[in-house]
């Protein structure tokens, strides 16, 4: 019995969307060798998708990174630590020296919240800028901007289960059975207990296969949709006038807005069926509880935010929030976006969302840390590529994220990194951005470290260290104390002395009221928490809004908009509209296209198209084809198919050898939030 080998079950949360799903790491001899869904778990219940189940068959490949990589002469070559850590802390001091605005960095929003957290002080408060940001700006960036504009918090108003409760969910632009299959799992559950579930979306997706009403519209014209569903409303009398008057502001200018939005022009805009929208219209504004659910189908686009206000519009003028069964409901792409934004890795908010601009929230953090830091706020991640581009930004440091395959435009991302007098790439792969990097860190990854996830629904949870990194790979968090000492006084390398990941949590929760009752304790059980979490003893709850808003007179307000549709139309050289997702066993591609499993599922890229746009094409299904736009072009197979709508073109963005970002477009971007339109550009497709 003594030679059979020990197996131990360690519990963590899913690295991979936003549902946060609870596994546990299946351990022998101190390798994880597996993973199981944890029975207890209160959202996944025992149960896991593709990627949860076989995701972890990345951790302990051969290509890990295991020791520090200097770029020369075009060739990277292995280094000691001390080079590597003594090479960027000099770049890093040149250039702050000069102007601390010509750094940049990008935090990882899968990484957990103590690194997330460190990453954005490392920025502030050891190089003095505010030029620091992560991906969300490129998913839910306009969820922050348009939802705290409405309600004063950019959170997700429900829990994942209030969904259970609701009569109508009217989903638009997320395809949950995909991209967040056990969410789409409790959307299969409220089914049974009777809700309707209404679609709207451009493709037919597995998640309008489950719906009781489908209904197909152009993309990027999400905001006349929902206009002409509340001018419909208001003409009908559908309205809830006790919760307009009671709990908004500024109903009368949505109504003037929304009375250019007859049902008639706003079909012609969208290309929907009236008779669908009329019935979509009534079935949400008569339930007694109805929820929306979005994703990045509202928020990738040039007027994002605009779309997201009208979701709130659409909730607040039927009185749909404040209640289980109902709410605001965007689904959040990666395991720890909500958790990045949450940890001030934004360039206008420090952690928990207190303001860069504001003098005294300022005033607090400098006295926090014995800094000079300024009100203005920073560079988003758009911006900081661009300022890389024109040569205004000279040295970018990225944690853990992908841009050459995950933003708009590989052909400029690319020229915009290579002009940078440094590029600083911390990673478990040499992935597309890491091989055009000059310096790069090796890090510990998901299994390797203690820390928390936020999922979607500002569930913070804890997960456990499994195994050790492998080689030389370096927590975070450490590699960031070891610049700040290796960068001298000024850099403040006392601020990044920690002794574990929950010192470092101890003091998120004195920085950031609304994770301030959040013990370390209370987090360790399958339940955890949720923000806000103000003290001790508050039960932190999901539900949000239920007595007063988070604007400061505790009221929402109504934010009409005007469609603007997508910044580059169709045209007739370019006459395809092309939008982008995800596939059910791939997100993004560093880790998921390093699992064998879900890998060997889809091995490669398509372009969806509709089978009457291919016949006049004369395209066959599978036959290898042309795809260009503005930007570049790439080969890719034809996947002819009746669930998408005529005109528009689908890639899902995984797959480096045929990018869907080669022709998207980084010029066009949402002026409320930087969001780049990464659901709508013009192509046209031609056989090879
Ligand atoms: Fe992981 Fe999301 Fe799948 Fe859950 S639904 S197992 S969190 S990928």
């Amino acid at each position: 019995a003594k030679n059979v080998p020990k197996i131990e079950y360690v519990p963590t949360i899913c690295p991979y969307c936003g549902t946060g799903c609870g596994l546990n790491f299946v351990v022998k001899d101190g390798k994880i060798i597996g993973v199981e869904p944890w029975k207890r778990h209160p959202v996944n219940e025992g149960k896991v998708c593709p990627k949860g189940n076989f995701g972890y068959e990345f951790i302990n490949r051969e290509d890990r990174l295991t020791t520090p990589l200097i770029k020369e002469n075009g060739e990277f070559r292995e280094a000691s630590w001390d080079e590597a850590l003594n090479l960027v802390a000099n770049k890093l001091n040149e250039v702050k020296a000069e102007d601390p605005n010509k750094l940049g960095f990008y935090a990882c929003a899968r990484s957990p919240n103590e690194n997330i957290y460190v990453t954005q002080k490392f920025a502030r408060v050891a190089c003095g800028t505010h030029n620091v940001d992560h991906c969300a700006r490129i998913c839910h960036g306009p969820t922050v901007a348009g939802l705290a504009t409405c309600f004063g918090s950019g959170a997700m108003t429900n829990g994942f289960d209030s969904i259970m409760q609701a009569d109508v969910i009217f989903v638009i632009g997320a395809n949950s059975m995909e991209a967040h299959p056990l969410f789409g799992r409790k959307l299969i559950k409220a089914k049974q207990n009777g809700a309707k579930i209404i679609v709207a979306d451009p493709r037919y997706t597995p998640t309008a296969k489950i719906a009781d009403k489908y209904l197909e519209f152009k993309t990027g014209t999400d905001v006349a949709l929902m206009n002409g569903m509340m001018k419909y409303i208001i003409d009908n009398d559908l309205q809830n006038t006790e919760f307009i008057k009671d709990r908004t502001e500024n109903f009368e200018e949505l109504k003037e807005i929304v009375s250019k939005y007859d049902m008639d022009k706003v079909c012609e805009i969208t290309e929907a069926d009236k008779d669908s929208l009329i019935e979509i219209t009534e079935a949400y504004a008569k339930a007694d509880k109805a929820a929306i659910v979005y994703s990045l189908g509202i928020t990738e686009h040039s007027h994002g935010a605009d779309n997201v206000m009208c979701t709130a519009d659409l909730a607040m003028l039927t009185g749909n929030l404040g209640k289980e069964g109902a709410g605001v409901n965007p689904l959040r792409g990666q395991n720890n976006v909500q958790g990045a934004c949450d940890m001030g890795a934004l360039p206008t908010d420090y952690v928990g969302y207190r303001k860069v601009a504001d003098q005294e929230t300022t005033d607090w953090f400098n006295n926090y840390y014995g800094t000079n830091l300024s009100t203005k706020p920073g560079l988003t991640l758009v911006e900081m590529m661009n300022a890389a581009h024109s040569g205004d930004l000279k040295v970018l440091y990225i944690h853990g994220e992908d841009p050459v395959l995950s933003d708009a435009d590989i052909t400029h991302t690319k020229e915009a990194l290579a002009n940078l007098d440094m590029l600083v790439v911390q990673e478990l792969f040499m992935t597309d951005t890491a091989a055009e990097a000059d310096v790069v860190f090796p890090a510990a990854g998901w299994g390797e470290q203690e820390g928390t996830f936020t999922s979607g629904e500002r569930r913070v949870q804890c997960l456990h260290k499994a195994q050790d990194p492998p080689g030389d790979a370096m927590l975070d968090w450490k590699i960031m104390e070891q610049l700040a000492i290796r960068m001298g006084e000024d850099a403040h390398p006392e601020q990044f002395h920690y002794e574990t990941s929950e010192d470092i949590f101890n003091e998120i929760r004195e920085c950031a009221p609304i994770m301030a009752g959040m013990d370390r304790k209370r987090l360790d059980s399958p339940e955890a928490l949720h923000w806000p979490c103000l003290s001790e003893d508050d039960p932190c709850q999901p539900l949000m809004y239920t007595e007063k808003f988070s604007r400061p007179n505790g009221k929402a307000i109504f934010m009409p908009q005007e469609h603007r549709g997508p910044v580059e139309v169709t045209d007739n050289e370019y006459p395809l509209l092309l939008t982008t997702t995800r596939v059910l066993f791939h997100y993004h591609a560093a880790m998921t296209r390093r699992c064998k499993t879900l890998d060997n599922e889809v091995k490669t890229g398509y372009i969806e198209m509709n089978s009457e746009d291919a016949k006049e094409l004369g395209i066959l299904d599978k036959e290898i084809v042309k795809a260009s736009s503005r930007r570049g072009s790439i080969e890719i197979a034809a996947r002819v198919t009746d669930n998408i709508k005529r005109g528009i073109v689908n890639i899902p963005m995984h797959f480096t050898e045929c990018a869907a970002n080669m022709l998207t477009n980084s010029n066009s971007f949402d002026p409320k939030c930087k969001m780049v339109e990464l659901k709508a550009c013009a192509i046209k497709v031609e056989k090879m």
